[in-house]
């Protein structure tokens, strides 16, 4: 059955101000209703004025997705009433947004296998964000719900794609690919909660379309669409018809729930702002095309070609520009290929595992330190055990340096006479298994280097080990 995923993703910029107001956009860690003055509470008479670099923004934004920016914009008024929303109605974009038209090409596949597909962008447009509700318990069974204004008049900008989205997954690689272009361009922080939220608009074939509201985590997407397919699905198969609806998804049960009939655009009754002018934005096009950084996809080709290194490693290591810059910092001191197997197989690996960030851990790990414990492994002072332990010790405790870790946990790896050493003895104490491999049973040999490598805790390289051990109970023979 054709599944048809179209996604209203609304981001946060990075303005030191608010949209239409001069309050501080930095309430992330603040208590609620700290942030707020009588433009952003909607009081009466308040007028709003525009934040000229959130524009500048939000154009850029529309650059880097190919879109064409239009001649000029105007502000509407979306009516309709909501506690969040002071004012009975919130500012945004209706017929004359930034711009239309643009384009975002994912692997929908992932990594290397995964095919090229184009999503279209039908929109990008600016608008003001709502308070937040809080509500104490679940959003159908809470008796009564706060309402925090720290958020109101936070510059958002809108990007509205085609229905081109076929599967869960591939509306989680857009989102993907959408956060990585925003923090090239150095306008959002994906780390900040809220920071990007998604509107998604779901049909199958044959079926009408609803719409799941307010997601506000990466993850929460896929497995929100995934929920929300299945119900349809299922009604579909009964006979039932689907409803045209508005749904909110609930994160922590994991399921959408029905909240309204759907509005048309006729009911919020969309009509221009008559407290801002229109505003001409056209000849700013050339300026800020020119502060457009390079992007993933440049970035990708570009490592592949200089570094020499795999597609499928060039991808990992542009997706986050953090981790692009600490690896070409990192690789400009020492071996290209080595950096890139080490930082994205193992160092993204263990970012994952602790959920932090690469601009976090290289508050614990700078690329000097990278750098050093790479050299010591390719000089062979540590194995590639060591050098994965280190890194760990590094992120975890912080404040370290490789060169303590080596010492004080007794990293050093050791020379060829220890580690035969070790092998004598454990020739001597198995020798049930030394027989089974002489019989031919090869994996009598992965038993006797694992003992091996408990004698020496683990500070020779396996791949040595095999070697001389081979050699040794071969000589006997
Ligand atoms: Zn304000």
């Amino acid at each position: 059955m054709d599944v048809k995923i179209g996604l209203e993703c609304h981001a946060q910029l990075l303005t030191k101000s608010k949209l239409f107001c001069s309050c501080s956009t930095d309430y992330h860690d603040s208590k609620p209703n700290t942030h707020v003055c009588a433009t952003c509470l909607g009081l009466p008479g308040a007028l709003p004025v525009v934040n000229e670099r959130a524009i500048r923004y939000g154009m850029k934004v529309a650059l880097a997705l190919g879109c064409e920016v239009q001649e000029e914009i105007i502000f509407y008024r979306k009516n309709y009433y909501y506690p969040d929303l002071p004012r009975g109605f919130q500012i945004t974009q209706y017929d004359f947004p930034i711009a239309f038209n643009g384009l975002v090409r994912i692997e929908s596949g992932g990594g290397d296998g995964g095919k090229e597909r184009e999503i279209r962008i039908t929109r990008v447009h600016m608008e003001e964000d709502p308070g937040r509700l809080v509500y104490i318990g679940t959003i159908d069974t809470a008796k009564y719900s706060l309402v925090d204004y720290n958020r109101s008049g936070m510059p958002l900008v809108e990007i509205v794609t085609e229905p081109d989205l076929k599967s869960p997954k591939e509306a989680r690689i857009f989102l993907g690919k959408l956060r990585s272009t925003l923090e090239y361009l150095g306008v959002f922080d994906g780390d900040l909660e809220g920071a990007m939220r998604v509107d998604a608009n779901i049909s199958l074939e044959g079926g009408d379309r609803a719409e799941v509201k307010n997601i506000s985590s990466y993850k929460g997407v896929e497995r929100a669409l995934s929920f929300e397919i299945t119900r349809q699905k299922n009604l579909l198969r009964r006979g039932l018809k689907i409803q045209q609806e508005t749904r909110h998804y609930d994160e922590t049960r994991g399921i959408t729930l029905s909240m309204r009939t759907k509005e048309f655009e006729h009911d919020y009754r969309y009509f221009p702002e008559p407290d801002l002018v229109r505003i001409r934005i056209s000849d700013r096009i050339e300026e800020i095309k020119r502060e457009i950084p390079e992007l993933p996809d440049e970035k990708k080709k570009r490592f592949t070609s200089q570094y020499s290194i795999t597609t499928e490693h060039a991808n990992s290591l542009t997706y986050d520009i953090n981790i692009a810059d600490f690896y070409e910092e990192v690789a400009s001191k020492i071996d290209m290929k080595l950096s890139a197997t080490w930082i994205a197989d193992v160092l993204k690996g263990e970012l994952n595992y602790r959920s932090i960030s690469m601009r976090e851990a290289s508050k614990r790990i700078s690329t000097a330190d990278f750098v050093a414990i790479l050299r010591y492994l390719k000089d062979g002072v540590i194995t590639e055990r060591g050098a994965t332990e280190i890194m760990r010790e590094m992120l975890d405790r912080g404040g370290v340096k490789p060169e303590e870790i080596i010492k004080s946990k007794g990293l050093a790896s050791i020379g060829s006479e220890e580690i035969e050493g070790a092998i004598d003895k454990v020739i001597k104490e198995n020798e049930g298994a030394v027989e089974d491999y002489k019989v031919g049973k090869k994996e009598a040999l992965n038993f006797l280097v694992g003992q091996v490598m408990k004698h020496t805790r683990g500070r020779a390289e396996p791949k040595e080990v095999r070697r001389l051990l081979v050699g040794k109970i071969e000589s006997e023979f």
